[in-house]
């Protein structure tokens, strides 16, 4: 099933993906799960057939397009890739980039976002710290102003591609205490007292790398700031809403593979002399995940029109309902998805036994499910 937004264009776009992951993520993507790493030559060869730049102006170095095909492009790279873990690696220029092209300059846009789109260069969004994700106003890595560089001391966690990345596109305290005192600045790689951990372990997305990151007395210069001193708590706000409407659409995306591989698995499993879809439960247990993975699409898609609208008030709360709803539904249909299959669905072997552990993830990042219901809470005035 698509997005009723769907044009001849977004089928174009998913022809291409699901060519692109069909050659070069799902003959691999089990055994680099399994390796907890996908090769580095992977963020090349997605940039040079045009993967990485959907959805970008072709000013910035992008192929045109907007949140809608990225929303198709990310599907399809579930569905023919079958390595979650390899798609959020490969995508982290998705939340690190849009903040430098909406609000950074021409130079900026030449230094930071161009060499990703067109050439694989590797990008990391760094917001949550050891002390805390949830609270944003509330960051402490500090950038202390000395000429025309910034000073900056402390430590971020949970960082997706944060091992390999050549710039981290990093939320700093420039000011004083809350929201009005923080800043966006690109912290590139190889910058003395910059420093990247190994990688963390983690339940699921294994193929992507998850860091912590420490900054001891990181001399950065100003022009690495994106955006006014002290002014980025709204820009980090705008691109946690599309954030959250990708993370609702890639929790569409898993679930559908899910409830594919259940179907496969239920017309071919026997049991008492019947497949299991000859059992009424089993169907019953089908037609709910078809069901839910359906209102998912439904809000998601209608989010994203409404964010291609412009009706940012509106799809703030959108996004965090959207995000709720998908990572909601995609726990249980990955959880019925297991039970279809079984025993067979407990086992390392098994798809949906990893689309079980990746979906976790959904209601924890980009915002908890807890922090969705506040700003739910916020949008709707109480
Ligand atoms: C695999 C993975 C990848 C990630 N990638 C990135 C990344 O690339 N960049 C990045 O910046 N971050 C990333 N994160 C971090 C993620 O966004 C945070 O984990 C998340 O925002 C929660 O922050 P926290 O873990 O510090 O939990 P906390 O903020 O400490 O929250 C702990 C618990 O308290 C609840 N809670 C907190 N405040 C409230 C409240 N006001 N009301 C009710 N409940 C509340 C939370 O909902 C949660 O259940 C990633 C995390 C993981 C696990």
């Amino acid at each position: 099933m698509a997005y009723l937004f769907e044009t001849e264009e977004h089928a174009a776009i998913r022809a291409t993906v699901r060519k692109f992951a069909l050659a070069h993520i799902a003959p691999h993507g089990a055994k680099w799960e399994e390796d907890e790493e996908f090769p580095i030559e992977l963020y090349k060869t997605a940039a040079t057939a045009g993967i990485t730049g959907i959805g970008y102006p072709e000013a910035v170095g992008g192929q045109g397009g907007d949140l809608s095909h990225v929303l198709v492009a990310i599907e399809e790279k579930i569905l023919a890739g079958r390595s979650v873990g390899t798609m959020v690696g490969l995508g982290t220029h998705g939340i690190a980039l849009p903040p430098i092209v909406r609000f950074g300059t021409p130079q900026q846009h030449e230094r930071f976002v161009a060499p990703c789109l067109r050439e694989g260069k590797i990008s990391s969004l760094a917001i949550t710290e050891p002390s805390g994700g949830s609270d944003v106003a509330s960051l402490r890595t500090r950038a202390v102003r000395d000429g025309d560089h910034y000073v900056i001391t402390g430590a971020k966690t949970f960082i997706t591609s944060g091992t390999r990345a050549d710039f981290v596109t990093t939320a700093v305290r420039t000011g004083g205490e809350g929201h009005g005192g923080i800043s966006l600045i690109v912290i590139e790689k190889g910058t003395p007292g910059f420093d990247a951990s190994k990688k963390l372990k983690k339940t699921g997305w294994w193929a992507s790398d998850t860091a912590e990151l420490h900054f001891d007395n990181c001399r950065v210069p100003v022009a690495n700031r994106i955006g006014p001193e002290n002014g980025a708590f709204p820009m980090i706000m705008q691109n946690f809403a599309a954030e959250r409407l990708m993370l609702a659409g890639q929790c569409v995306a898993i679930a559908e593979l899910a409830y594919r591989e259940a179907i496969a698995y239920a017309r071919d499993r026997q049991a008492f002399g019947k497949p299991l879809t000859g059992f009424q439960v089993t169907r019953h247990k089908l037609a709910d995940m078809a069901s839910q993975i359906a209102a998912a699409r439904s809000l998601t898609g209608e989010t994203c029109v409404r964010a291609l609208r412009g009706e940012q008030l509106e799809v703030a709360g959108l996004a965090a309902k959207a995000k709720n709803v998908a990572t909601d539904m995609c726990s249980y249909v990955c959880d019925q998805a297991v039970q279809i299959h079984g025993g067979y669905g407990y086992m390392r072997e098994t798809l949906v036994e990893r689309l079980y552990r990746d979906a976790r993830l959904y209601p924890i990042g980009g915002g908890t499910r807890e922090i969705m219901n506040e700003v739910i809470a916020k949008t709707e005035g109480y």
